[in-house]
């Protein structure tokens, strides 16, 4: 009998026990899951090609592989470069909400202070509120990530869930720390690359892009004016008498004259247009899906911009401006071909406008 209890009771124990190991396992299992889906997405950071890849990858891929239902990014842009990065390559991306700039670090080293780790705990509206935008409201707890480069902040990641024990503080956090060092990492040198990419592709001395840009550029609006059979403007601006500007007043304000008229053709122009320094005092714009009426309004207002007043230091200068249309029958011909032709015409067009007496917009 009491053999037969005995028994009873150790095999009571026994099924406890393989219950609670079979939790052990199926616990080690999933960690082990979650390592590895952890360790896929790092493989995928470390391997992004651009910025934006990278951001598409956090803010996108990211959010929906660990099934989160708010992220936030906050980055430190002390010099508006991000944001001239963002503004050059996304038109247009429903991702950017996810995304905020802070010209200071203050207020993230508020949230974070000295700490190296991530912050687990329950979400609060006023300290944490800002970093999810506007439909923070139903998150219960989050994890606040802080993003640094060699000690210093340049960001925090901000993961936010509605399940209230999911980020719960005390919990581990090693995989967040390390997802946190690659990102910081990987932040850092994707922003350092396109700062490299645009320096190679910008007009040192006005800041508008260099002439290598605009070749790219001009076969990437050729071909897509050619395959939508939209019109394509190409605009050559050429300051008049500049080198007396230079032999009167010296070089170096002929540089500022320079830089002032490309400010001053860059106001009159859209952001989908593209305008380069071609050369010299040469400038060179093109004007996607524009009619050649409405080409030759947007050259008048440059032109008037210029003339009206002193551009540096009392000096004022005129520009001549040729104007050319992509070919009708664009359809049947090359791009590289089409290109040079658009360049020669609005180039013919302008010495036209020399010839004419200066200061003035002709079309070809
Ligand atoms: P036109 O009305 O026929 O265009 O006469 P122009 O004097 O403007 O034309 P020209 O081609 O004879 O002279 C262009 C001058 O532009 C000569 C060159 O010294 C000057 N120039 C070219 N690049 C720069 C630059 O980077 N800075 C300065 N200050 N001058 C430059
Ligand atoms: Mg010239
Ligand atoms: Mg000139």
């Amino acid at each position: 009998m009491d053999s037969d209890a005995d028994n009873d009771a150790l095999r009571e124990e026994n099924t406890a026990l393989r219950r609670q190991l079979e939790q052990l396992l199926r616990e080690a299992r999933a960690n082990e899951e979650k390592m590895r889906r952890f360790e896929r997405l790092e493989h995928r950071l470390i391997g992004a090609r651009s910025f934006i890849e990278l951001l598409e990858l956090l803010l996108g891929d990211y959010k929906q592989e660990f099934g989160l239902e708010a992220l936030g990014l906050t980055l430190v842009d002390r010099d508006g470069e991000a944001a001239t990065v963002l503004a050059e390559v996304m038109r247009e991306d429903g991702l950017l909400q996810s995304l905020s700039l802070a010209p200071e670090a203050t207020e993230l080293e508020v949230l974070h202070g000295e700490s190296r780790r991530p912050w687990l705990g329950s979400f609060d509206l006023q300290a944490h509120g800002h970093l999810f935008g506007p439909r923070a409201g139903f998150i219960a707890t989050v994890a606040l990530l802080p993003l640094r480069r060699q000690e210093q902040l340049i960001g925090s990641l901000n993961f936010g869930s509605s399940d209230s024990k999911r980020y719960e503080s005390g919990t581990a956090t090693d995989l967040l720390e390390r997802l946190a060092g690659i990102v910081g990492v990987c932040l850092d040198n994707a922003l350092n690359q396109e700062r490299l990419k645009m320096a190679g592709l910008t007009d040192a001395l006005t800041g508008v892009h260099n002439r290598r840009y605009f070749d790219h550029r001009c076969q990437i609006e050729v071909a897509h004016a050619r395959r939508h059979k939209h019109t394509l403007a190409c605009m050559f601006l050429d300051l008049d008498g500049f080198k007396r500007i230079n032999d009167t007043y010296g070089h170096q304000l002929g540089d500022e004259v320079l830089r002032a008229v490309g400010s001053t053709i860059q106001h009159c122009l859209r952001t989908g247009d593209t305008i380069a320094r071609f050369g010299g005092e040469e400038f060179i714009a093109l004007l996607p899906q524009t009619s050649r009426s409405h080409v030759r309004e947007i050259a008048e207002r440059i032109r008037e911009a210029v003339a009206a007043r002193p551009l540096a230091a009392g000096v004022s200068a005129t520009i001549s401006i040729g104007l050319a249309m992509l070919p009708g029958d664009a359809d049947q011909r090359g791009v590289a071909e089409l290109a040079t032709e658009l360049i020669t015409q609005a180039d013919h067009a302008l010495y036209q406008a020399k010839r004419q007496g200066r200061n003035q917009v002709v079309c070809a």
